[in-house]
C-alpha cells in the first residue's frame, strides 16, 4: 500500500508531526511492498523536502509558490489536489491541527473520498486494509474505522507516533511540481500572522504536561505548576473551567474543544475529569492525578492517584523531583 504524507512547514524544517506521519506510513507501507511519499507544500521547502527524505521518505513531491507562503485553504487545495493525482496513494496522512483538519476534509470533498479525523493509531487488518482508530464520546470509547473508497485520507493527532531518527545519508528522488495557484480567486485573505508567545515548551510538544483545574482556587496557583513543569521539563495545561474563569488564556486549554495532546506524561492537578477534559489527553503514556475528592471520575483514567489537597502536596512533589533529579 502506498502512502503520501503532507506536510505543511511551519518554519524552515520538516515539521515534527510530518516525521511522525513519515515513520507511521513507513511501518505500515513495508508489510505491503508499498512506498512512502512526502507532499511538501510552502514558500522555500528546500530544508523541508531534505528533512523528508532524511526521515524516510522514499520519494517527494514539492511545491514552492510565494501564494503558499502563509496557510491558506483556497490556495493549498489546489496544490494538495495535483500531489496527489501525481502520487496516486492508496492512503493520505495528515496532521490532526488546525490546517489539516480543513484541508483533510476539503480534500476528501473534491476528490470524492472520505475522511477520518483525529486518529490516534493507524494499523493493517491481516486480509491488507487500512485500519484508522479514533477516540469517540469524549474519549470514552475507541472507535475502528475504515474508508471505503480511495484515497483514504486521515488526520493523525501529533505524537500519536515516534519520528525516525534523521538519517543525512538517506537519498531519494525529490521532484518539483509546479501548477498556476490564482491567489485571487480566493475567498478570504491572511491578514497577519501572530506568533503565539510560548516561553518554554510548546504544548503540543511536551512529552511532560502539568495541567491545573478549578480545584486550584486561585489564578495565582498556577505558578506552582508552572514550576513542577520547569523541574520535568514540561509545559502547563490546563481544564476549560480555569480558562473560563479567566485564570489562564485559552491557549493553555485542554479537552475537546481545547488541544488534544498525548504526553509520555500527564499530572493532572485539580481537575475532576470531564468526559470533554479527557478527550483531549486520554492518549497520554501515562497519567497521575492529584484531587482531594478520591471518587473524581479522573481516577477512572490515571495509573497513580493523590487524594490530596494539591496547593500542599504539589510544593513537595517538585522539591522531591528537584532533588531526585540533581542526585
Ligand atoms: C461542549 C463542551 C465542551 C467542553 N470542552 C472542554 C475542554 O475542552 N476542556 C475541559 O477541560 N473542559 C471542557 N468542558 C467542560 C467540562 O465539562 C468540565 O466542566 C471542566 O473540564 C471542569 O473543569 P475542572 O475539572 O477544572 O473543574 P471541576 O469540575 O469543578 O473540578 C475541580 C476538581 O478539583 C478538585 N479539587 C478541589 N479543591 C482541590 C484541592 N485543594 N486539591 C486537589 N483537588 C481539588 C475537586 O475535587 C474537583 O474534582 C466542556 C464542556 C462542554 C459542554
Amino acid at each position: 500500500m502506498n502512502f503520501l504524507v503532507i506536510a505543511l512547514p511551519t518554519g524552515s524544517g520538516l515539521p515534527v508531526v510530518a516525521a511522525e506521519l513519515i515513520a507511521g506510513a513507513r511501518e505500515l507501507a513495508s508489510k505491503t511492498g508499498g512506498a512512502t511519499s512526502v507532499a511538501v507544500l510552502g514558500n522555500g521547502v528546500l530544508e523541508a523536502c531534505k528533512g523528508a527524505v532524511a526521515h524516510g521518505a522514499d520519494r517527494v513531491f514539492f511545491v514552492d509558490d510565494p501564494a503558499l507562503v502563509n496557510y491558506d485553504a483556497d490556495c493549498y487545495l489546489p496544490a494538495m489536489e495535483l500531489v496527489v493525482r501525481k502520487a496516486n496513494p492508496a492512503a493520505l496522512l495528515l496532521s490532526a491541527d488546525t490546517f489539516g483538519l480543513e484541508l483533510g476534509s476539503r480534500l476528501a470533498h473534491r476528490l470524492g473520498t472520505g475522511v477520518v479525523n483525529n486518529c490516534s493509531g493507524i494499523s493493517m487488518s491481516d486480509d491488507g486494509k487500512l485500519l484508522l482508530t479514533r477516540p469517540v464520546y469524549g474519549g470514552k470509547a475507541v472507535a475502528t474505522m475504515e474508508v471505503l473508497a480511495s484515497p483514504a485520507i486521515a488526520t493523525v493527532t501529533p505524537r500519536c507516533m515516534e519520528p525516525l531518527p534523521r538519517d543525512e545519508s538517506r537519498q531519494a528522488e525529490i521532484s518539483q511540481l509546479t501548477l498556476r495557484i490564482d491567489s485571487t480567486a480566493r475567498k478570504a485573505r491572511v491578514v497577519e500572522v501572530r506568533q503565539e508567545e510560548v516561553s518554554g515548551v510548546r504544548l503540543e510538544d511536551a512529552k511532560v504536561i502539568v495541567s491545573g483545574g478549578r480545584g486550584l482556587g486561585d489564578p495565582s496557583n498556577f505558578k506552582m505548576l508552572e514550576e513542577l513543569a520547569s523541574v520535568v521539563g514540561g509545559a502547563v495545561g490546563a481544564s476549560r473551567a480555569a480558562v473560563d474563569a479567566g485564570w489562564v488564556p485559552m491557549n493553555m486549554q485542554v479537552g475537546q474543544t481545547g488541544k488534544q495532546v498525548a504526553p509520555d506524561l500527564y499530572i493532572a492537578v485539580g481537575i475532576s475529569g470531564a468526559s470533554q477534559h479527557l478527550a483531549g489527553m486520554s492518549r497520554s503514556k501515562h497519567i497521575v492525578v492529584i484531587n482531594k475528592d478520591p471518587e473524581a471520575p479522573f481516577y477512572g483514567v490515571a495509573e497513580v492517584g493523590a487524594a490530596a489537597d494539591c496547593k500542599r502536596l504539589v510544593p513537595l512533589l517538585t522539591e522531591k523531583l528537584k532533588r531526585l533529579l540533581q542526585e
